[in-house]
């Protein structure tokens, strides 16, 4: 079965179809800067790369682009759409409801719709790409893969924010959790890699990207994670601030900031970016600290200073730690960040070898060395796969990895 696996955003969306069961990629591509002039599209067929720009203004259009191309006469990959056996969509927010991968119907569709209130920049394109597909392929399948599903198992003392309980109970104000796909594709693969079963692992994954977030996952399931009620919240990423006082923003509102200033200030302005004054990207940052740069340094020391917290908070939280993993684009690629943080958090148990870290660029590696307690991995996360994966079970109505109804109950404390 042929499975299109869409992860649909404001600016961009992006494809990948698949040949299920064998995972195999047919064809991959994006378009980008949707709705500005200089829109891009990029398609991948028999080994070439096709890349033309492109005239679309909304996500609705960008889709309808990419299921054109799919069976265009000179660069298509299917002979007609309805080869395309079941779509798979990354929706961000799930909410409370769904604990795992579900086919869309018109109930899901207004739950997306409904959680459009708690992430307004990710579920609305989300849901247009759904809707897009919808209105062309009528009666193929699609499923929803939420980044928030994986920790649908955090107990509630560590979900909910002490504010007044009516909050939780009006407007769904809690911790929720983000990166879901890709932290329960790493924490599995770690199961894998240490010859054990997906229930059978106490990890911390590190998910460090432009965005980043931490999770503590005891006996295959999320227990904490770094992320709050928006991707905001955690450990300082690329342009976020992650954790910070709340009353700096009452502060800065009486210097006259409004909302949307403030906004704009924790979301696109901090993190990296506000530290170094220089990048939100990792690889300039370190370029930068490697001169000499006294706030490239700052900066980095920050990120590793604050990730230190977090793990040494989540090896209490799991009381024994088997692994910890790696991944997103500075996890997988940075050299210098892994060894840093690792180094930091020896307390756990955790022995680095450093020249398998260094080894260690873009590809599936284990890192500690032979004495470690604490295994380290670096591992490439894939959520496409994930998500074409729990699109193809669900329509083939198989099991998928969903959390059991019993380690749903088991957590809630
Ligand atoms: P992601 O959001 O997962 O695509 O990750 C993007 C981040 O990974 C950016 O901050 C990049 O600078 C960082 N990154 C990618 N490759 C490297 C590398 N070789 N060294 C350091 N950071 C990297």
């Amino acid at each position: 079965m042929k499975v299109l696996v869409i992860n649909a955003g404001s600016s961009s969306v992006k494809y990948r179809l698949y040949q299920m069961p064998q995972e195999k990629v047919i064809s991959m591509g994006f378009v980008e800067r949707i709705g500005e002039r200089d829109s891009e599209l990029s398609h991948s067929y028999q080994n070439r790369i096709h890349t033309e720009p492109v005239k679309v203004a909304n996500v609705g259009e960008a889709m309808e682009l990419v299921l054109r191309t799919l069976v265009s006469e000179d660069r298509g990959v299917l002979g007609q759409l309805s080869e395309i056996g079941a779509v798979g969509h990354r929706v961000v927010h799930g909410g409370e409801e769904f604990t795992g991968s579900v086919i869309i119907d018109e109930k899901v569709i207004a739950s997306i719709e409904k959680f459009s209130d708690l992430a307004p920049l990710h579920n609305p394109p989300n849901l247009d790409g759904i809707l897009a597909v919808k209105r062309h392929l009528p009666d193929t399948k699609q499923v929803a893969c939420f980044d928030t599903a994986f920790h649908a198992t955090i107990p509630k003392v560590a979900y909910m924010y002490a504010l007044p309980y009516e909050l939780y109970e009006k407007y769904g104000i809690r911790r929720y959790g983000f990166h879901g796909i890709s932290h329960r594709y790493v924490a599995r693969r770690a199961a894998q890699l240490m010859g054990r079963g997906k229930y059978d692992i106490n990890a911390i994954t590190c998910h460090l990207g432009n965005g980043s977030s931490l999770t503590a996952v005891k006996n295959g399931h999320s227990i904490d994670t770094s992320m709050g009620l928006t991707p905001l919240e955690g450990v300082p990423m690329g342009t976020r601030s992650g954790d910070l006082d709340p009353a700096i923003l009452f502060f800065l509102e009486k210097k006259g900031y409004d909302v949307q200033a403030l906004n704009d200030l924790c979301n696109k302005e901090s993190g990296m970016l506000g530290l170094s004054g220089i990048s939100n990207d990792m690889r300039n940052i370190e370029g930068a600290a490697g001169k000499g740069d006294e706030r490239a340094k700052l900066a980095i020391d920050v990120f590793c200073y604050r990730i230190k917290k977090y793990m040494g908070a989540y090896s209490a939280v799991l009381d024994t730690v088997d692994a910890v993993v790696f991944t997103g684009g500075i996890g997988e690629n940075s050299v210098l960040m892994r060894e840093k943080i690792c180094d930091a958090v020896s307390q756990i148990g955790l022995k680095l070898d450093r020249q398998a870290n260094k080894n260690a660029i873009g590809k599936e590696a284990e890192i500690n060395t032979q004495d470690s307690d604490v295994k380290v991995f670096v591992i490439p996360t894939n959520e496409q796969v994930a998500i074409a994966n729990d699109t193809y079970g669900l329509t083939k109505e198989q099991a998928t990895d969903r959390i059991q109804p019993e380690h749903l109950k088991e957590y809630q404390v």
